[in-house]
């Protein structure tokens, strides 16, 4: 029996609904499975609990999070009780930085039963991965002077390093899909950490000889993915870049109550933790509406992570069918609760499997 220890984090607000629900379908898949079976370490770290701790996760926390084979978390953040910059500072930051996720991918996809605002949404299928690392996110700058004369100064750092570990990944990716990567780019205005990321990407590219590779730059790809998203397969950007596109990738999908995200590790030395897109939402707490789809669709992802792909098809499946069969929360159009949801696809796995 392959056992997988799981470092479970509900968090806050609906991620305290939605979590321990869709434990119950991850114990389905690995009955079906028959060979795995899943070991749940659960964390009640969250706003609540610094309102009693003090902190977000204790002292020995991260130590704790490195035994697990995976981090799967609910929700971070409620700023009626704790304001955002300690709640994500305090514990998503720093796991995605103590763990090294340097890189974040969003998978956005055309699913049917989900109404996209495209006219035509075509079937899109694609996946953002987004460099998590540094990039316009940097603390390097400063200001200067006062009154009319101040200047804010923000400077961008791109390593070699960083810039070619997301490359690689997306290209890896690629070879898996079918088979193209679009790097997002700005290098008729931004003179040099673009051409450099550009040149990196050109490199990479040469060692992937099957792979088509082009370059848009980023207000292009923005307009692009609403006009023609059915255009792309993976498309790899900056940490800022990356911070617009899955955004707008969520959107086009028609609701950020099913997109999902993964922060990888990509050395195997630390877990990769597995979220959906979606915050706590505070307005629908306690009330059984939360879509639990994008926290389930978060599961697909650790299911490939983990090597278990045949569970992850399965699972994504049963999520599609559920969907297009009207099975749906309020999010949705749909009058479905939480449980129901969930209920119809540990159903959809058993009787598929
Ligand atoms: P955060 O501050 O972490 O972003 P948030 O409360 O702003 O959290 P968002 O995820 O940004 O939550 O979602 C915005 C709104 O979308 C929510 O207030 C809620 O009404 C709706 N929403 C988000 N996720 C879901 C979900 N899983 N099911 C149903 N509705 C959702
Ligand atoms: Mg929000």
């Amino acid at each position: 029996m392959n056992k997988l220890n799981l470092s479970v984090i509900p968090g806050d607000g609906i991620g305290k609904e939605v979590v321990p629900l869709t434990l119950n379908v991850l114990d389905t898949l690995a009955s079906v499975h028959g060979g795995v079976k899943f070991e749940y370490e659960k964390y009640p770290w969250s706003c609540e609990y610094y309102l009693e701790h003090g902190e977000m996760m204790p002292k020995d926390g991260m130590a704790k999070l490195h035994q697990s084979d995976a981090i799967y978390l609910g929700a971070v953040g409620n700023p009626q009780l704790v304001p955002d910059h300690i709640s994500l500072w305090g514990l998503l930051i720093k796991i995605r930085r103590e763990c090294e996720q340097v890189v974040n991918i969003r998978p956005a996809q055309y699913i049917k039963g989900v109404k996209s605002p495209l006219a035509e949404p075509n079937d899109f299928d694609f996946v953002v991965v987004r460099e998590n690392s540094e990039g316009e996110y940097s603390e390097v700058g400063g200001r200067i002077h006062s009154g009319d004369d101040e200047i804010a100064i923000q400077n961008a750092v791109f390593t070699r390093k960083a810039s070619e570990r997301t490359i690689r990944y997306a290209f890896d990716l690629a070879v898996k899909r079918s088979g193209k990567v679009t790097s997002a780019t700005k290098s008729n205005g931004i003179v040099h950490s673009m051409p450099f990321w550009d040149q990196v990407f050109k490199e990479v590219g040469t060692e992937y000889p099957n792979i088509n590779i082009e370059s848009n730059h980023i207000d292009a790809l923005c307009a692009f993915l609403v006009s023609k998203p059915h255009h792309f397969d993976v498309i790899v950007a900056s940490n800022l870049f990356g911070d617009i596109l899955t955004d707008l990738g969520a959107a086009v999908m028609g609701s950020i109550g099913i997109a999902p995200a993964a922060n990888i590790n990509l050395n195997g030395n630390y877990p990769s933790m597995f979220e959906p897109v979606h915050g706590s939402a505070p307005d629908i707490i306690g009330q059984g509406i939360a879509n639990p789809i994008g926290q389930l669709w978060t599961a697909k992802m650790m299911m490939d992570h983990l090597g278990l792909e045949e569970l992850g098809s399965l699972l994504f499946k049963a999520i599609k069918e559920t969907i297009g069969e009207g099975i749906k929360t309020k999010d949705l159009g749909g009058l479905s609760t939480t449980e129901e949801v969930i209920d119809y696809i540990n159903a959809k796995i058993l009787t598929q499997a």
